[in-house]
């Protein structure tokens, strides 16, 4: 696979604060559908009550799931949004933090409830990035 880049243009921004309780990941893709939003940057600080993330296994070429029950501040967050299966599907990798200050983190999943997350959306539009399987990773990608 060569590198490839894409040109976007930018399309609508919103800023939004998710619900105590909601799951950051579904609660993200959920406003993504409903406004039919089918690329865009994500950036979120907050807070959650417990973390759900992932280790991607390079020689296995599978997820292995890492968490955490301990309250935690989203300390880092990149995301975007772009479809998969033709719904819009959040890949976003988060670093979270400790009450002493320690960090942990990766590839974020469903499972991570809000304590508090202000979200900012940037739209990207003038391209298709539907997300198909990669055969050396095996990962779904652009
Ligand atoms: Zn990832």
């Amino acid at each position: 696979m060569a590198t490839r880049f894409w040109e976007a243009r930018p399309g609508r921004t919103f800023v939004g604060r998710l619900a105590t309780g909601s799951d950051l990941v579904q609660e993200i893709e959920r406003f993504c559908a409903e406004n039919d939003i089918r690329a865009a940057w994500v950036s979120v600080v907050g807070a959650v009550q417990r973390s759900a993330f992932a280790y991607y296994d390079q020689e296995a070429l599978r997820y292995v799931e890492v968490g955490s029950d301990e309250h935690r501040e989203l300390s880092g967050f990149v995301g975007n949004v772009s479809p998969k299966d033709g719904k819009p599907f959040l890949h976003a990798h988060a670093t979270f933090s400790s009450r002493e200050g320690d960090t942990v983190g990766g590839h974020l999943l469903p499972g991570n409830p809000v304590w508090v997350a202000e979200v900012t959306l940037r739209e990207m539009t003038g391209l298709e990035l539907e997300r198909t399987p990669d055969e050396i990773t095996g990962l779904a990608l652009w």
